[in-house]
């Protein structure tokens, strides 16, 4: 077991790209910690840096209160797994489960044993005599699992080791991952750009975006309670309603979030209401969940928007509608990127602002997303005007009809125009 601590860790690649930027955080002691982010956001270079791959460009990374910066790899007791399973092709399973035992010259008759025992735990022990060639991408990846886990290091580092298989072998194998590392109590720390395998398995996540730390939190704080709308929309499977408001405070009486055709108002009562007061007569960002938006009757009298159904999309376990509610949604706004930090002057390093011109220079040939977060790139049906609603296995709408949603207050968020959440999050 150990506790894994980086201070302002910061990684810039040959050719001045900056990866990570002054990363904080903390795996306690047997965590489950997720690291969570789009793809090249720098999560595996994260890793490796903690596995001693990569070096650590400047900051400071502890492992168990030592300083591991320039510890050795093999020195830092850290076993990885990545995506691929990476196995020996020429040795059988217990070859490859075995390998880092015999490296260490155990005993050979405790090495069968524990291999054997490992075997049974992730439903290998069939496959034992056979090479990685006759397996499938599961059974391999359990392969590599048992290999990482037979000389019980004291921090496990897992690359995305779940992507490469099917749906159904995912969800059987991410269960007995959180099984395995839980009964071992080893700090784990797991990659992932997958927000179901994050949500499920970790005890905290953190997630990234261009290097840079966005959020860390337990799954519910992180979903509940974001940060920023950033980190609210990147961890929703069915797209964050986002909207403009303007805030008004009518003779003191309330604060209402003027949405154009509808208003919300908040009672001073409201614990975010003086935050949010603070914005009085400029616009903030609010944020809803489609499982915050509640179908009504049109006599409902409670906080609600009304529109015309534009269209039902069955999703198997449930029907998602879209409201044309005359409200234009707006584009994530993606959180600050670190080149302006490292182009202007409030850089305190040296190192780094010597770097400035050719920085970043392979982020400036990436998509924006920002766009396409907007766009609800996952519906070819919903349009920037409609509310996504969650109704639930009954389809209780039509396209075209008339229809009221009321509004959960206690599940809106409010952001200010750059994303930041108004009313602190908890943690
Ligand atoms: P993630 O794991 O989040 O997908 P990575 O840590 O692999 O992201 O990469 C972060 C960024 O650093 C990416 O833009 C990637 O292209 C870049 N990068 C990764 N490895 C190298 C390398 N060896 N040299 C230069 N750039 C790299």
């Amino acid at each position: 077991m150990s506790s894994v601590v980086l201070d302002k860790v910061t990684k810039v690649y040959p050719g001045d790209y900056l990866a990570v930027d002054r990363l904080s955080l903390r795996a306690e002691d047997g965590e489950f910690l997720v690291l969570l982010g789009p793809s090249g956001c720098g999560k595996s270079t994260l890793l490796r840096m903690i596995a001693g791959l990569e070096e650590i460009t400047e900051g400071d990374l502890w492992l168990d209160g030592q300083m591991a910066n320039h510890l050795a790899p093999r020195d830092r007791d850290v076993a990885m797994v990545f995506q691929n399973g990476a196995l020996y092709p020429h040795r059988t399973v217990r070859g490859n489960i075995a390998f880092p035992l015999e490296i260490a010259k155990s005993d050979p008759a405790m090495v069968r044993e524990r291999v054997t025992e490992l075997s049974k735990v992730l439903h290998i022990n069939e496959t034992l005599d056979r090479r990685p060639g006759t397996l499938s991408g599961g059974q391999r990846q359990r392969v590599a699992m048992g290999r990482a886990i037979v000389r019980q290091p004291r921090l496990f580092l897992m690359d995305e080791p779940l992507s490469n298989l099917d749906a159904g072998m995912r969800t059987e194998l991410r269960m007995e991952i959180s099984a395995l590392v839980r009964s071992l109590g080893v700090t784990t720390i797991y990659v992932t750009h997958d927000q179901v395998e994050a949500l499920t398995l970790a005890d905290r996540i953190a997630i990234l975006n261009r290097g840079v730390l966005q959020d860390v939190g337990t799954p519910a704080q992180i979903y509940n309670d974001p940060a920023t709308a950033f980190v609210a929309a990147f961890l929703n499977s069915q797209q964050l309603n986002l909207l403009a408001a303007h805030v008004r405070t009518p003779q003191n009486q309330y604060v209402m979030l003027d949405f154009g055709p509808h208003q919300v108002t908040l009672p001073w009562s409201d614990p975010r209401a003086y935050a949010i007061s603070q914005h009085t007569g400029g616009q903030v960002l609010v944020g809803m969940r489609p499982d915050g938006l509640a179908p009504v009757q049109e006599s409902y009298e409670g906080p609600s928007f009304f529109g015309r159904v534009r269209a039902l999309e069955y999703h198997g376990h449930e029907w998602l509608a879209y409201l044309e509610c005359g409200m234009p949604a707006v584009p994530v706004p993606e959180p600050p990127d670190p080149r302006a930090r490292v182009n202007g002057t409030a850089n305190g390093s040296g190192k780094l602002s010597g770097l400035v011109r050719r920085m970043f220079a392979g982020h400036r040939e990436e998509p924006q997303d920002q766009e396409q977060v907007g766009q609800h790139p996952n519906s070819g049906i919903h349009r920037r005007s409609d509310l996504i609603i969650r109704l639930g296995n009954r389809p209780i709408w039509r396209a075209g009809d008339a229809a009221k949603v009321a509004v959960d207050l206690s599940r809106l968020m409010v952001f200010t125009v750059d994303g930041a959440r108004i009313d602190p999050p908890r943690r």
